[in-house]
């Protein structure tokens, strides 16, 4: 699983800085969290493939997070896309979609399904669920959390010869959960399998104060996204505007035991990352803090 930060500024882009959008990859499939304007030119400068994108989660209407929508959406009409996309976001969205769509010159061609999300919702598939999140910003807004499902646990070999199980297709059959029989005994997938293992998990703040649902819902993810839009001296202004700092984003990822740390929608400002990166820094360790720069990627790898 892979994070890509294809916009990280906040409010207006910066020469260095595109609007808001983070590319989450994972089993070759894109999902955009926020879609601000420039984030198709973002994403064909970036390694990922314009069309694997099949959801976007929007965490709110402000102007910064989601006038990329429209004409991403009409660029993959031009390259003749067939799959659907998905476009998830807080009440409102769909009619804020069905206003967008006004300003384009024909449908696009390949089935596009949008939907309310409301706090508490979660989307669900085989292998890992989205949970949407209330947060705590000027308009309604979403914080996003992802969690895989836990995988099978590792397969024990030396069981497995132990109990006569020989090599080969009796393996597979254990693996795939079955059940089966050796010389009269039967062996089951319980029996040759360690414990199930956590899958991977990312959560996204979008634009939001310090938020305790966020936090609550966070819990123990590898990778945490949160805004950063100010440093200590516009603590003020963050707590009026709703928003958070680069301190407050850190205490917000100790506080959920998260692992990484990225900082993200910095106002430009912000002259120097390594304020941010210092003040967060101070509550966290700071191999965990990175502020992200456009084009800037991760991995999260499995932690057993
Ligand atoms: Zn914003
Ligand atoms: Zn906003």
């Amino acid at each position: 699983m892979e994070v890509h930060f294809l916009g990280t500024s906040g409010g207006v882009p910066s020469p260095a800085r595109s609007l808001p959008c983070t590319a989450l990859k994972r089993n070759g499939r894109v999902l955009l969290f926020d879609c601000g304007e420039g984030a198709q030119r973002q994403l064909m400068m970036s390694p990922l493939s314009m069309m694997a994108v099949d959801c976007i989660f929007l965490s709110h209407h402000h102007g910064d997070h989601v006038t990329g929508v429209p004409g991403l959406l009409q660029t993959m009409s031009l390259f003749s896309r067939q799959r659907p996309i998905r476009v998830f976001g807080p009440e409102g969205t769909v009619t804020m979609m069905e206003r967008m769509s006004s300003i384009q010159d024909a449908e696009p061609c390949y089935p596009v399904e949008v939907r309310d999300l409301h706090p508490g919702d979660s989307l669900e598939s085989e292998d890992m669920t989205i949970l949407a999140v209330g947060t705590d910003h000027t308009v309604p807004s979403l914080g996003y959390v992802l969690r895989e499902k836990p995988r099978q646990g590792r397969f024990d070999a030396d069981a497995a010869r132990k109990l006569g199980v020989p090599e080969g297709p009796l393996y597979s059959d254990l693996q795939n959960g079955s059940s089966v029989t050796v010389t009269g005994r039967v062996v089951r997938p319980e029996d040759v399998l360690g414990p199930a293992r956590r899958g991977r998990s990312f959560s996204y703040s979008g634009d939001t104060r310090p938020c305790a649902a966020f936090i609550e819902a966070s819990e123990g993810v590898d990778l945490m996204v949160h805004e950063a839009t100010f440093t200590d001296d516009g603590t003020d202004r963050a707590a009026e505007s709703g928003h958070s700092t680069a301190r407050q984003a850190a205490e917000v990822c100790k506080q959920a035991g998260a692992g990484t740390l990225v900082l993200t929608h910095i106002s430009p400002r912000i002259e120097d990352d390594l304020v941010l990166e210092n003040e967060a820094s101070e509550v966290l360790e700071a191999r965990n803090v990175v502020v992200a720069r456009d084009f800037d990627s991760l991995r999260i790898d499995y932690s057993e």
